[in-house]
Formats: C-alpha cells, structure tokens, sequence
C-alpha cells in the first residue's frame, strides 16, 4: 500500500476514541469564552501591587500568590487555545482564540514586568530578611532564583539602553533565517526518474537513502549553494558571536559561555567534562566508522555515507494497541505505578492518535497543571520509529504528570533535564526489541539504530558544542572570526571527531555555516548531557536494584524543586564528574562492538 492510496480523513471524520479528550479541560467552547472572559479581566490587579513589593512581606506574598493563580488559569486557557489549533490548522475559529490568548498573555507579562526589576531593587539586607520570612517559605526558591541575577543586573539607565537594542540585536540570526530559509535555492537532483527540488529537509532525506549516487548528488549540490553564499554566512555567524560576547561583557559575565550556562546553575567544568569525557572515547566512534565501511563495502567512507542504516529496514507492522503493549512492556523496570498510570492513559484519551487533514505534523507532548498531559502524533504502523516516539513522548508525559507532585510553582521542568525522561524510554525500548529479535539480522539492524541515534545526539552535539566554545574563545581574545578560520577550526574537529578512516569532502566544512543552533549559542551541550544522563540512569535502573528505581521515580516528581544538576545528582548521575558521560559513551563501546560481532 502506497502512502498516497490512503485517504487522509477530515478531523469530523476521526472516530473520538482516536483523539485525545479535551473537554477534561473545557466542556465546550463556549465555558472555554467564559473563563476566558473573566480571566482578561484580572490583568488590570497587577497594578495594585506595583511599588510595593518591598513594602512587607505580606504584599510580597499577596502578589505572587495572585500572580500564581493567574498564571495557572492562563496555563489552562492556552494549553486548550494551542491543542485544539493543532488539530486542524486550517480551522480559524481556534487560531483566533490562540491570538486572543496570547494577546492577552503579552499585556499580562507587560502589567507584571515591575516585579523583577522591584525585587532586584531591594537593600540587600530588607532583601535577606525577606527571604527568610516564614509566610513567603513556598516562594522561597522562585524568589531566589529572581535575585541570583542581582550581580548581572545594571542600572535602570543602563537596563534601558540594552532593552531598547534587543531588536536590533538579532538582525545576525534574523538574516542567517532568511537567506537559509528563504532566500538560497538548492537546485534539483533526479531521484527515481523523477527531479527533486532540494531543500534542508529533502536533502536529510536524501543522506538515509540506499542510493549512493543519490546521496552524494545531494551532498555536493546542497553545499555547492552553501559555497556561493559562504562569505555572507561567515559575517553573520561572526556577528551572532560577537553579540553573544558584548551581552556577556556589559552584564560582567566571566565569558559568553558562563552567561549561557548561568540560568541552569551549570559550572564550565561540566561541559569540559562533556568534551573531554566524548574525546576520550572517541576511539569506538571511529572503529564504528570502519565497520560500517566494511559493512557497507565501500572504498571510501564519506560523510554522506554514515546516516543510512547498514542494514535495510524489517517491514514491521504494529498496529496502535500493539504499540501500547510494547511500550508498557518494555517499562516495566519502572514498576507498576508508572506503567498503569500510562496504560490508563493511552488506552483512554491522552493521546490524539492518527493523522487528519490539516493536523499539525510530528509528535509532541504537552499539558498543564491543571489537564492530563496530553500527547500529539500522527502514529503509522509501519513505521518503526514511530513506536520510539511514543514512548518518548510517554516519557515527557510521565514527568509532567508526576511532577505535579510539586506546587503549581516548582512543577515544570527546565530543559535541561527535560530530554532525560523521554530518552531513558528510549533506552528501554530499544532493550526489549534488541531482545526479542528472531534473528542477527533484525538484532544488528536495532543495534545499528541506537548506535547512530547516540552518534547523533552524543558525540556530534558536542563537536558542535566545542566548536561553540572555540568560537566564542577566539573573539573573548579579539582575534578575528573569518570565513578561513571557521572553516579551518571546524574542519580541524571533524579531522578528531569522524577519524583517519573518513574521507572528508573539502565542503564538507561548510556545514559550520548552517547550524540554526548556533545563533542560539551554547544550548546542544544538552542534547548531549540529557542523553549520557538516561543512558547512565537506565543502565543503573536495570542493573541496580530498589533504590536505584526510587531515585528515579524521585526526580520525574521533582519538577524543578531544585536547580538541574542537583536533581540529577539526587537522581543517580554527577555531571560535574566525567563519569555519566564516559558511562554513556562505554555503553555505546559495547553496542559497537556486538554489532562489529554480528556483522562479521
Ligand atoms: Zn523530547
């Protein structure tokens, strides 16, 4: 059956067992209107408090107290806004209502934006007796991490004057988004008889393709217009940097980096750590290399070479039902609770399960604190990754749900560890089908899997992230940042992190140029640091025993009671020490070398 011989259905025609329940959180449109109404309504309170924060701790805690019921509401209005948008995004009765919402939240972050500055304002001795006042001990954290930034925080004159440049500010990124997404045309290649249009995502596409012409055609097409557009695209990257620099200077930051690092409380040692640790162990990357050279019997191994599986995928049928069970099979370590909390809801109405017409792509999870923590996806039965992102997103779920243990204040969780929960059930799920496969084949094939998703999230997230640092280095000591020494840094750590078995095309460090995540500088060190951190935290669940499992369950109901890393200490992992890491990084030795065994 061809993907185009199945009729897409509209989302009237969607049976509703197939979709998740939102009136859990309004019953209709209309009550949705009403609350809506009266919430609007409250924005005008703020302003009752303003001046006064520093008046007693009494009208410290009515304001936050307020401005925590209001949040919460707003929490539930918008999350209903988003999700039924979603359903349909052709329907715009409910991109109406996400606009008023929104709308509305704006005007409430403008009413309420007094408050930080106020507090930040305090003597620090009336600030000090505040904090330990009994009545604000709920707020006692929240509040902290306001005033943590008083060392950074400069003048009102001065606050102004960068508040007044934050637009401009952006025009490095905000040209790099245009000339990549709009502006540069990646010409066509012949795929199957029939001319492609290139762009960034057919040319990922392209690279998991058995097609070997196919897939060079691709790589040297798509970076020939990266070529032509090389000198422009090392100015901007250039200029983001810069900015990133100046921010970091005027606020008396260390360096770019301990800025970016400071919201989460993450010390620089951490992400040397993580450098160091996926340097160390780069030995079995580049034995993996030759592997899948020899696998893949090819002369030469180039970078286009190294995201297509070794082996052709198993046509594997698993219908909705059949994916549950695997899911909640394979958690089973994480005991009866956890596993019959998700059966409940997947087999009820958490999830929206199948694709309509107009439905928004991809999968997501997402709720509030007052909703079930519903799970988006556009589930096919013959895609075997489709099963992985269930449970992936079965884990941000069980997190958001667990932590609402928490008060409304300390229950969502930061980035940093938001990737831990989903990737640990990945880790599970890829245990119990390597497990349960018939043959070397099918094993080697699930082995092949996890090795490239760890390459890909572990090992070049942090080429990436070293990169990163060495940039921002190279400015922090006014040495220029040209098209030449990027690509020659860049080409230097692909030289260490792909190895002498790879054969590097002379564009292929062009792909320094291209990554929209470095216009947001020092954020994939997480990627790298949450996938080490499951991996460690699952092989200590399933090795360890009862405390190991608690400790666990611990931190998807912590929230963010705490910063980030103390909850991961608490939890099981230390990454201040290089230790998770190389853990995670021993691991993906040992799935390299059974593969190396199987393949043999
Ligand atoms: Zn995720």
């Amino acid at each position: 059956m061809t993907a185009d011989a199945v009729r897409v259905p509209t989302r009237a025609e969607v049976p509703a067992s197939d979709t998740w329940d939102l009136t859990t959180l309004f019953e209709t449109d209309a009550t949705w209107e009403a609350a809506f109404v009266v919430w609007q309504g409250e924005v005008d309170r703020f302003a009752q408090c303003r001046g006064r924060l520093g008046e007693s701790p009494a009208v410290l805690l009515e304001f936050l107290r307020f401005e925590t019921d209001f949040e919460r509401q707003g929490d539930r209005l918008g999350t209903f806004a988003f999700l039924k948008e979603t359903e349909d995004l052709a329907n715009s009765a409910y991109q109406g209502m996400k606009a008023r919402y929104l709308g509305i939240a704006a005007r409430a972050g403008e009413a309420s934006s007094f408050s930080r500055p106020e507090l930040l304002a305090l003597p620090p001795d009336a600030l000090a007796r505040t904090l330990a006042d009994p009545a604000l001990a709920e707020y006692k954290l929240l509040l902290e991490r306001v005033v943590r930034y008083r060392p950074y925080t400069l003048s009102d004159k001065e606050e102004r004057l960068l508040a007044l440049q934050l637009e401009s500010a952006q025009t490095a990124r905000e040209v790099f988004g245009q000339l990549t997404n709009a502006d540069m045309k990646f010409g066509t290649i012949v795929f199957e008889g029939r001319t492609l249009e290139l762009s960034h995502a057919t040319y990922a596409s392209c690279l998991e393709k058995p097609d070997r012409e196919l897939r060079k055609a691709a790589f040297h097409t798509y970076y020939a217009e990266f070529a032509d557009h090389a000198n422009t695209l090392a100015t901007t990257l250039s200029g983001s940097v810069k900015q990133d620099v100046y921010n970091a200077k005027v606020r008396n930051y260390g360096s770019a980096r301990e800025a970016a690092l400071f919201p989460d409380q993450v010390p620089l040692g951490v992400y040397d750590n993580l450098i160091a640790a996926v340097r160390a162990n780069l030995p079995a990357v580049h034995k993996y290399y030759g592997i899948r050279q020899r696998a893949m019997n090819l002369p030469e191994l180039h970078f286009y070479d190294t995201y297509v599986p070794i082996l052709t995928e198993f046509r594997k049928v698993t219908p909705w039902d059949d994916a549950v069970e695997l899911v909640l099979e394979s958690l089973r370590p994480l005991g009866e609770e956890y596993t019959e909390t998700l059966a409940a809801g997947l087999r009820g109405r958490w999830c929206d399960r199948y694709e309509n017409k107009g439905k928004r792509s991809g999968a997501f999870s997402s709720g509030c604190y007052d909703s079930d923590p519903f799970i988006l996806m556009n589930y096919k039965p013959d895609v075997l990754d489709d099963v992985f992102t269930l449970t992936h997103e079965a884990g941000h779920s069980l997190h958001t749900h667990s932590s609402k243990r928490q008060p409304y204040q300390y229950a969502n969780y930061t980035i940093f560890v938001a990737e831990v929960a989903s990737t640990f059930n990945e880790q599970l799920l890829a245990k119990t089908l390597m497990e349960r496969a018939t043959s070397d084949r099918e094993r080697a094939y699930y082995l092949n899997k996890e090795i490239d998703g760890m390459r890909a999230t572990i090992v070049r997230q942090t080429m990436f992230a070293e990169f990163e640092k060495i940039i921002h280095e190279q400015a922090e000591a006014n040495e220029p940042l040209t098209l030449e020494s990027l690509r020659q840094t860049y080409r230097s750590l692909l030289e260490t992190y792909l190895g002498p078995g790879m054969t590097l095309d002379d564009e292929q460090s062009l792909e320094c140029l291209r990554i929209p995540h470095f216009y947001g500088a020092f954020y994939v060190y997480k990627y790298a640091t949450g996938l080490a951190a499951a991996i460690a935290l699952s092989q200590k669940v399933l090795n360890g025993g009862p405390a190991d499992l608690a400790a666990y369950l611990n931190f998807l109901r912590s929230g963010s009671s705490q910063d980030p890393l103390d909850l991961l200490r608490d939890a099981g992992v230390d990454l201040a020490t290089p230790e998770p890491v190389d853990a995670a990084l021993k691991h993906f030795g040992k799935l390299v070398d059974e593969l190396d065994g199987l393949l043999a």
